[in-house]
């Protein structure tokens, strides 16, 4: 599956869920409306979505949200994902609700690599920012258990936002030294519910990559995935772990972007910063056929845009913000 751009799309993100335990300062406000429970697509309708992509050449999955182990059957889920002709299948998570059994159960169903988000060490800091009960350590546990259960690779990412904890980066670095993961640092994106967003509040990567570097020495390194969409380091004392750069602002990635984003409602969403989508729902709803299924897909992979226009005087961030497409 190309676009108009000459990209091979293979990397397909499925949102199970727009609902959340946490409320994250730079993704949801307190308030915010969930989608109707109606509009939400089925575990069916999920699967055959997945099945009709993975005929189409999508080789990775990652199943997403808002928090996806609050979709009541991720169980079945990642079950019959782990039996489609796919590479990988991956899961990012606030990981708050990762117990020993389920991590057993995804893991021997075939889900291969966990990202975990945490945006602070502090717990004080980290209940603000989530504006729930949460702790650091709940997620610093999750890593361990996920690690001795063979979960491979585990990345842990953290949000960057001016204000908000750019003074815990080097803590970040020393979290991805003594676990020996990749620690992702993100650039704020114009997606959070409460229209906050604004350049003065990003971290740029630059900045970033300085703040570290007065800690500790970093060797970048040369990107083992051309379509991987972080800027990756090691360190030069060649302790375990890496930070991994993520400027979707300051940098775009977009000429090597290779994704297609699914929404729990039935959308397709070529790009994360488009509000153009084509719509599944009716037609998984109306009885259509696969093979109406796998032009409409076609058709949205092929109207991939470029890239996003963040930068430009005239960008307005999308109607849809990051929770209800699934980052
Ligand atoms: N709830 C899960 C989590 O937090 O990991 C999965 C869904 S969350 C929407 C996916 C990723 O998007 C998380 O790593 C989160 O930190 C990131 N994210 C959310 N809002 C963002 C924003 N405005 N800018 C950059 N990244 C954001
Ligand atoms: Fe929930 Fe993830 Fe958004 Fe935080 S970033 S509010 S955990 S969906």
């Amino acid at each position: 599956m190309t676009d108009s751009q000459g990209r091979t799309v293979r990397d397909l993100r499925l949102s199970v869920t727009d609902r959340c335990n946490y409320r994250c300062v730079y993704c949801m406000h307190a308030g915010l409306q969930y989608m109707p429970g109606r509009h939400l697509l089925s575990l069916n309708e999920y699967l055959r979505v997945a099945r009709v992509c993975a005929s189409l050449g999508i080789e990775k999955i990652r199943i997403t949200g808002g928090e996806p182990t609050l979709y009541p059957q991720l169980d079945e889920l990642i079950r019959e994902l782990g039996r489609l002709p796919v590479k990988d299948i991956a899961m990012t998570t606030n990981g708050s609700r990762l117990e020993e059994g389920a991590l057993v159960r995804w893991r021997d169903r075939g889900l291969k690599r966990l990202t975990l988000s945490l945006n602070s060490l502090r717990p004080e800091r980290m209940t603000s920012i989530t504006r729930s009960e949460s702790s650091p350590q709940t997620v610093i546990n999750a890593i361990g258990l996920a690690r001795q259960l063979g979960y491979h690779p585990i990345k842990v990412n953290c949000v960057v936002r001016r204000g908000m904890n750019e003074d815990e980066i080097a803590d970040f670095a020393h979290l991805a030294r003594e676990h020996g993961i990749e620690v992702r640092l993100i650039e704020f994106m114009p997606l959070d519910s409460e229209r906050r967003w604004s350049p003065e509040e990003v971290v740029p990567a630059d900045e970033m990559i300085r703040l570290l570097r007065q800690h500790y020495e970093l060797i970048p390194i040369e990107a083992d995935d051309p379509h991987g969409k972080a800027v990756t380091f090691h360190f030069a004392d060649d302790s375990p772990g890496r930070i991994g750069i993520i400027a979707s602002v300051t940098r775009p990635f977009c000429g090597d972007c290779n994704r297609l984003r699914i929404t729990a409602d039935g959308r397709i969403r070529p790009c994360l910063f488009s509000d153009r989508e084509w719509d599944l729902r009716p037609i998984l709803r109306n009885g259509a056929d696969d093979e109406r299924l796998r032009r409409v897909i076609i058709d949205a992979a092929w109207a991939k845009p470029a890239g996003h226009e963040i930068n430009s005087p005239s960008f307005t961030p999308p109607d849809r913000t990051m929770s209800a497409i699934g980052g």
